[in-house]
């Protein structure tokens, strides 16, 4: 289908991914945020090579790898800093043909907003639902503007206002029962190897460093928790040095580098899968349509993903809207549902669901081999709308 007119809620990864991709289609869009700056709400994110391929495929490549880290092993150590398994990642990228790029959040939004066009972006519209017929689709704003196109994509997060009218009813966010902390800091040797990420892990909890560009780690935290409990920016490094007292050298000197003003708290969650990813003319895509844990990071290549398959089936079939809106919903359903669950199962085994199955996982941790590891994470790739 040519010409279509395109209205995006929400400028996240998702949101911005598919205006770029459906912009390069020929498509008239706009894209509407409820926020009034757009600000990512974690520091880095780690680009799997799955979501990389799409970035190239759009053009992005040369982009993505100037702000992207060079990670080219990851090593699971013990919290009394025992090495529990070390695995080169030059042979995954080998197999699948593109690295990984861990990168910083404001690095990777600025770029899609500046390929998307700043312009395009209207900034301070929460939408508060959608309505439409069978020509058009419609997104209410809160302030009573309605913007009409052939198509809504409600790309607006994990608490999606587009949702509820796709499925029928509310989903809410189901917490995982721990929070996750995260932060830049300047990368060091001290800290970890350059070219490294390094995962912590013992008593149900972690913390992970991984390279990003600007000579910067991004770093993270995650710890059980029970929900709603709140600690003040400036209380954030005592906070961790509390519930990480007695870690390794490196898991300190982190601790003391961090600035806790702007070290991010956020307590984790994911949606059950959905039984619709579109109703119509409206779609969901990213978080609103599978927010997922981010224990196998795969939320933002998922949306990444989500963005090229609408568009090829919007550009390749001329049938209708609504018919290559199932299309989409046909090939994402399936592989988004599986990875949120089988995220949500590695959580429970990080986090301690069960004490005996994570203890369990720390042992096996030292008798699987690396190419089982990277079997594994190539399978998870490989499984990508780009192969
Ligand atoms: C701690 C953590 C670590 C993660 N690590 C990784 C990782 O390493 N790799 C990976 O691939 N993924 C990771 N993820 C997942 C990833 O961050 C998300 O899957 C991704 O950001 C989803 O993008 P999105 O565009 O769908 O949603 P969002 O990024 O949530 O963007 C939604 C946008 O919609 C706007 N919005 C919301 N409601 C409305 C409304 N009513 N009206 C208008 N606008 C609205 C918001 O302001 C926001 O800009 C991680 C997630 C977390 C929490």
């Amino acid at each position: 289908m040519y010409n279509l007119k395109v209205v995006i809620i929400g400028a996240g990864i998702g949101g911005l991914t598919t205006g770029i991709a459906m912009r390069q289609a020929g498509y008239q869009v706009e894209i509407y945020d409820r926020a009034q700056e757009l600000r990512p709400a974690g520091a880095g994110i780690s680009l799997w090579s799955n979501g990389v391929k799409v970035l190239n495929r759009l053009g992005l490549g040369e982009k993505l790898a100037a702000i992207g880290g060079e990670m080219n092993a990851m090593e699971y150590r013990s919290h009394s800093d025992e090495s529990l398994s070390y695995v080169d990642l030059r042979p995954l990228f080998e197999q699948v043909g593109q690295r990984p790029y861990p990168v910083a959040r404001t690095d990777l939004q600025t770029m899609l907003l500046n390929a998307f066009g700043p312009k395009h972006v209207h900034l301070g519209m929460p939408c508060v639902g959608v309505e439409q017929d069978d020509h058009t689709a419609t997104a209410i704003f809160e302030n009573g503007d309605r913007m009409s196109g052939d198509l809504v994509i409600g790309a607006d997060g994990i608490h999606s206002a587009v949702r509820a009218d796709v499925v029928g009813h509310c989903v809410n966010r189901r917490y995982a029962r721990y929070v996750n902390w995260n932060g830049l800091v300047k990368a060091d040797p001290e800290l970890c190897e350059k070219d490294l990420w390094v995962l912590y892990v013992g008593d149900s909890k972690r913390a992970s460093m991984m390279p990003v560009g600007g000579d910067r780690f991004y770093f993270f935290f995650g710890a059980p928790m029970a929900e709603g409990t709140q600690v003040d920016p400036a209380h954030r490094q005592d906070e961790l040095a509390k519930i990480f007292q007695g870690w390794p050298a490196p898991v300190q000197k982190l601790i003391e580098a961090l600035d806790p003003e702007q070290t991010n708290r956020l307590e984790i969650g994911d949606i059950d899968p959905l039984d619709h990813l579109v109703k119509g003319r409206v779609a969901l895509l990213g978080d609103s349509a599978h927010a997922t844990t981010p224990t196998l990071g795969q939320g933002g290549c998922q949306a990444i993903e989500d963005a090229v398959v609408l568009t090829r089936y919007l550009t390749t079939t001329n049938i209708g809207v609504a018919d290559a809106l199932k299309r989409y919903e046909a090939a994402r359903k399936d592989r988004t549902a599986d990875l949120v669950m089988k995220a949500r199962k590695r959580t429970s085994t990080i986090y301690g669901y069960v004490p005996e199955a994570t203890e369990q996982w720390y042992a096996d941790l030292k008798q699987e081999p690396p190419e089982a590891v990277i079997n594994a994470l190539a399978k998870v790739i490989l499984a990508g709308p780009m192969g």
